[in-house]
């Protein structure tokens, strides 16, 4: 069993209504929530799901991580406190960052840790937990950022995080059951400058590459236009695509 439960797809500009970038997976032996963009605290909470194993950050921009702050707050003073610490998987560097920014506060990277089992993972190894098979391939964005694959014995979820189209995203994503990718620009066709996202042609045609099963369109600003999204990756990929919306759930 694998499935993946949307619980916000905004972009940095937060669509009203929805959360940013959040996605809880759940598999037979773990609880994955990827990304904790702003909103989503509020979102788990409403969701209440079973406790967490693990949470897995992307990267630093903030639609994909600022509510760990929040979120540590219901570890250690609030209603999940008696619950196991989740173990939190960070970008390389990922400690200094939290560290930096709980000074803000007079805090340290131990605020979080009172929360949360930190560890960086190392995106050039794989990472196994329980039945998760987990590997990351780099993104064409502005920061460093990690495209994550999830495989367990019978399914395979690829998750394109913040990128632009590369030849690699493909190669990664090949075969997918569920392709989940970023579809942040409205028309990106006549703009060959170097950028850090992508439109919903690309991201069709990058589903369509990789062979995908099935498209999942996130982060998408809803000034483009569900339609107008969902036609022009539908003009590339024929396969089932979904728009991200809070509550989605896709079992693969
Ligand atoms: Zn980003």
């Amino acid at each position: 069993m694998l499935s993946w439960t949307v619980l916000g797809g905004s972009p940095a500009w937060p669509n009203p209504g929805q959360a940013a970038s959040g996605y809880l997976l759940e598999s037979d032996e773990r609880r994955m929530l990827i990304d904790c963009g702003s909103g989503i605290a509020q979102e788990l909470r409403a969701v209440n799901p079973p406790p967490l194993t693990d949470i897995l950050i992307t990267h630093f921009h903030a639609d994909h991580w600022f509510d760990l702050v929040p979120l540590h707050y219901a570890f250690r003073y609030g209603s999940w406190r008696d619950r196991p610490k989740p173990l939190l998987h960070l970008p390389p560097g990922g400690r200094a960052v939290l560290d930096t920014v709980a000074s803000v506060w007079d805090g340290s990277v131990e605020t979080f840790e009172a929360a949360f089992d930190l560890i960086e993972y190392d995106p050039h190894d794989d990472l196994r937990l329980g039945d998760l098979h987990i590997t990351f391939a780099p993104c064409l964005h502005y920061t460093t950022c990690y495209s994550v694959k999830i495989a367990t014995p019978s399914a395979v979820i690829v998750f394109s995080a913040d990128t632009a189209p590369t030849e690699r995203l493909a190669r990664f994503a090949h075969g997918a059951d569920l392709f989940v990718c970023e579809a942040a620009l409205g028309d990106a066709s006549n703009d060959s400058s170097e950028r850090g996202h992508m439109d919903a042609a690309e991201a069709g045609r990058e589903a369509r590459r990789a062979g995908a099963k099935r498209l999942l369109l996130t982060h998408i600003p809803e000034e483009i236009g569900y339609d107008f999204v969902r036609e022009r990756a539908g003009a590339e990929y024929k396969g089932p695509i979904d728009l991200a919306m809070p509550g989605l759930r896709i079992d693969v």
